[in-house]
């Protein structure tokens, strides 16, 4: 388990991961190499999160898309249901973990009930700072101030609004990471980095680097402590990483996320 999960949605991604994502390799032949652009341990690491991202995102969507039909079922029959459609294998809905942590995923994303009103603003109230970019927040003004609730693990993927899922954000950045899991998106959404914030209007790469940020962290991969979303981002926030980047040259993703797990 990659770390200690909070919500139900954490718990059928990880479940997926432990069965199917954790077991996948990615054969390296020898005639040709990618290290030039990627080590084998991050390109691993990358292919095991997407499989199970992949695998999590379609059988969730298909499940909340069926909610009214096959909501009512049995967790065993309920799984059957979307095998029988395609949406997973034979082997996922026969393990009955399975079934009842994605049964219970889409009924939380299929009713997304957001935090009362005591709860959000206990949450609002609890730290000064964004946990993502760091700035100071604010009742009202800009967006990138305005103090918002974050899902740590997002209401749409089975994150229940709970304690333990909801931490302080701005506006802008809840906005922008909208439904970012694990850093594994990052790669796909651009392999290329400008440091200058300014010069750098894809703010989903910075947010898929702080996602891994907080991921290594959760993990426990510096420290030996595994821990919820939640406790590794308030240990650690702003995740936004701070990589010094003197030569000016442009990275592609995979670099930068090497220099920021060595930075820890
Ligand atoms: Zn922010």
């Amino acid at each position: 388990m990659l770390w200690r999960p909070a919500t139900y949605g954490e718990q059928a991604f990880l479940h997926i991961y432990e069965s199917i994502g954790r077991h996948l390799s990615v054969q390296h032949p020898s005639d040709s190499s990618l290290d030039f652009l990627v080590n084998e341990r991050s390109f691993q690491e990358f292919a095991r999160l997407h499989a199970t991202i992949e695998v999590f995102i379609r059988c969730m969507r298909a499940a909340v898309f069926l909610q009214n039909e096959i909501g009512h079922l049995p967790a065993p029959e309920h799984g059957r249901q979307l095998a029988k459609r395609d949406y997973v294998s034979l082997r996922l809905a026969s393990d009955r973990r399975f079934c009842e942590l994605i049964k219970r995923t889409a009924r939380i994303s299929f009713e997304a009930r957001a935090a009362s009103s005591p709860l959000a603003k206990e949450i609002k109230e609890a730290t000064a700072g964004c946990y993502l970019c760091g700035i100071a927040l604010t009742k009202a003004g800009p967006p990138h101030s305005r103090s918002t609730v974050e899902h740590l693990w997002p209401l749409s993927l089975g994150g229940e609004s709970i304690e333990e899922n909801l931490i302080a954000a701005c506006q802008d950045c809840n906005t922008k990471r909208e439904n970012s899991i694990t850093w594994a998106w990052g790669p796909v959404q651009s392999t290329d980095y400008r440091h200058d914030p300014t010069k750098n209007a894809n703010v989903q790469l910075r947010i898929s680097l702080a996602m891994a940020k907080l991921m290594l962290e959760a993990s426990g991969e510096s420290t030996g402590r595994r821990s919820t979303l939640k406790e590794a981002a308030l240990r650690i926030s702003p995740l936004f990483p701070n990589l010094i980047i003197k030569d000016g040259r442009h990275r592609v993703y995979f670099e930068l996320f090497d220099e920021m797990r060595k930075a820890g």
